[in-house]
């Protein structure tokens, strides 16, 4: 278990004797060590900018807006009533918004880790004491059920989402606990964790939730609370899970991967959210428990749906109507739903199979995913967010009512809240801790996994120190230079992440003193013994580039997308001389040309067949558009209503 303490309550910046403290996750043991919260730095530029956003606006819209429609307020409600709980109170909003309370929780805890800001502190404090009072004599909290006029405790598994919600309370804790943020939220955690083991414990009731959280969860609480009772519940929740325990409902029972047990299965199918945090939850209780078998079946299940049930964005889930994954290569771009917290949720997962495994092609992934689904949640004023991360938009969509709840779906257009509101705190509690997920260290040395501007100081197993500035433009420029801020005393190694969308580029690395030389993928590894001052530069070639599908991805068959660096680009209506994207064809003999901010490719707009009906001999001709921008999938939609594609039609109707 991990030995780290809470930090005290002083701004951790990273400057000689502060206090280490972990980040998200923590294992026993792993291949990569991920750096302690307190050890990496954004610095400025790009991600620096994201992080600010969220903490000086998304954080705050996210408490503005449960405060304004009383989710806060219920634990207000509930803990008036504590003494007498047959009098009823009016709960606001569906049954686990209590959850979206503790995602935030979790996102402030994050930020008063980095810094100490007094005034968060106190709204942090005051949110937490709201909380705290909720909780009843035995530990049991959850606004929704168990007093005489709601639903009894346990007794709607399948979608009551009591543990799920419970769970994102215990990620706040662990939070809570690392940063030293709040003592408080501890005890509450340790309460409810003690009555979750008399309940589902292993003399307890044999039973899962609906919605999987709770396990990844418990898992990473044992960690951080050095308690193994709490690895050992997440341990039998994910070896309940696919025996049938819960209740049939009309989606069937792989909605909730209650069809196959977690060690059996080969590809993450149903809900994509609840599949893939079951799968990062399976995946600690693995570690924690050196269950190797545990380990590879959620190894074979990251690979089979990487290979057929992921979009190009990183996306994943292509059902609406269940939020489900689709069968493989079922990834239709105007259907896909990819919902933001699957974004998050995959990124949870494959940071886990990173640090177990020490795989680039886990790192691959969170780029991809960070940078073309989570980032593409947030308006850039942090003030709405997307549910849903659609690749084909065919319709304008209607600005959404800014100060009204919006259907979840309604991927038009980001709003400002949801009825089920779970991406947006998501996405703040992501962006608070976002820089864990950039580098990590072995007894060797550090690897660079993700690149932006940061500083990393961190000390090697055997006491070396190693301090080193990251500076780039990166995401759309790819020259990433590491200077050394400090002589190290040994040889040590520096690993840095060649991305697979680089593969076939001139990727060129400069080590101090030396001239560019070419590097290939997926890892350089420099050893030396660096001293201050040393710079190694790499270099890579962010030009635009044509993507083309596997041709069994039947719905885009026949189409290209263009990818700049590891920003999948779009193509967006308002940048077109007039209407939509859903006629327009591209001409892929013209290599696309990168500009500044994205690519510009040469377009035509197609003749549909006169008559009206849609199928014939002949084909349709096209008029010429000439050469248009597209943009960062991540950045539509922030100009106003818009129809946007991903995937271009080839322009050989001739052919
Ligand atoms: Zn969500």
């Amino acid at each position: 278990m991990t030995t780290t303490a809470p930090a005290t309550r002083t701004s951790s910046s990273a400057v000689a004797g502060a206090r280490r403290f972990a980040g998200t996750v923590s294992p026993s043991s792993s291949t990569l060590t991920p750096l302690d919260a307190t050890e990496i730095h954004l610095t400025d530029g790009f991600w620096a900018e994201k992080q600010a956003l969220n903490a000086d606006v998304v954080l705050r819209h996210c408490e503005d807006w449960m405060e304004r429609i009383g989710w806060t307020g219920n634990f207000d409600r509930a803990a008036a009533g504590l003494g007498d709980p047959g009098t009823p109170w009016e709960h606001s909003g569906i049954e686990f918004v209590d959850s979206e309370v503790y995602k935030l929780l979790e996102g402030m805890a994050w930020e008063l880790g980095r810094e100490r800001e007094p005034a968060l502190q106190a709204r942090y404090d005051a949110l937490v004491d709201r909380v705290a009072a909720a909780q009843e004599d035995d530990g049991y909290l959850h606004t929704s059920f168990g007093r005489a006029w709601q639903r009894p405790r346990w007794s709607d598994l399948e979608w009551g989402h009591e543990l799920y919600s419970m769970g994102h309370l215990l990620q706040a804790v662990v939070a809570a606990e690392r940063t030293g943020a709040s003592p408080r939220l501890v005890e509450v955690g340790r309460r409810l964790a003690e009555h979750l083991w008399s309940v589902f414990g292993p003399e307890g009731r044999v039973a899962i939730c609906g919605h999987p959280e709770v396990e990844v969860a418990l898992a990473e609480l044992g960690r951080a609370l050095d308690e193994p009772r709490w690895v050992e519940l997440a341990r039998l929740f994910v070896e309940r899970r696919g025996h049938g325990l819960l209740g049939q409902i009309e989606y069937g029972s792989e909605y909730f991967q209650d069809d196959v047990p977690v060690r059996d299965a080969d590809v993450l199918r149903g809900h994509a959210v609840r599949a893939l945090y079951l799968a990062a939850g399976a995946l600690d209780v693995a570690v924690e428990t050196r269950d190797d078998e545990l380990a590879d079946a959620v190894r074979r299940q990251w690979e089979a749906t990487v290979a057929a049930r992921t979009y190009v964005t990183g996306g994943m889930g292509s059902h609406h109507q269940d939020e489900a994954f689709g069968a493989d290569h079922e990834l239709p771009p105007d259907r896909a739903y990819s919902e933001t917290c699957a974004g998050i949720a995959s990124t949870m997962l494959s940071w886990r199979l990173l640090l177990a495994d020490g795989d680039a092609r886990y790192a691959d992934l969170i780029e991809r995913t960070l940078l073309n689904v989570v980032l593409a949640s947030p308006r850039e004023d942090g003030r709405a967010f997307f549910y849903t991360n659609t690749l084909h938009q065919r319709t304008e969509g209607v600005e959404p009512d800014e100060d009204e709840l919006n259907a979840r779906a309604l991927s038009s257009l980001r709003a400002p809240w949801f009825e089920v509101s779970c991406c947006p705190t998501n996405v703040a509690r992501t962006l608070a801790s976002v820089e864990q997920y950039f580098a990590t260290r072995t007894a060797d040395g550090v690897q660079l996994h993700q690149y932006g501007s940061y500083d990393v100081d961190t000390v090697l197993d055997d006491g070396t120190p190693v301090a080193l500035s990251v500076t780039s433009g990166y995401p759309l420029d790819g020259r990433v230079a590491v200077t050394w801020r400090g002589d190290v005393d040994r040889e040590v190694e520096l690993a840095l992440r060649v991305p697979s969308w680089a593969d076939g580029s001139a990727v060129t690395v400069a080590l101090p003193g030396e001239e560019a030389g070419e590097a290939q993928g997926p890892t350089i590894v420099v050893r030396r013994r660096f001293s201050a001052g040393d710079v190694v530069v790499l270099d890579l070639p962010t030009t635009a580039e044509w993507v083309r599908p596997d041709a069994r991805i039947d719905a885009v068959r026949g189409q290209v997308a263009v990818q700049r660096g590891p920003l999948v680009l779009a193509l967006e209506s308002t940048d077109l001389p007039s209407g939509t994207v859903n006629d327009v064809l591209v001409d892929t003999t013209v290599d696309p040309v990168t500009t500044p901010a994205g690519a510009r490719v040469e377009l035509s707009r197609s003749r549909t067949p006169a008559g009206g009906w849609p199928y014939g001999r002949s084909t349709a001709t096209a008029d010429p558009l000439g050469s248009v921008e597209l943009v960062p999938y991540a950045t539509w939609g922030n100009r106003g209503p818009s129809t946007m594609r991903v995937w271009l039609p080839v322009d050989d109707l001739e052919a």
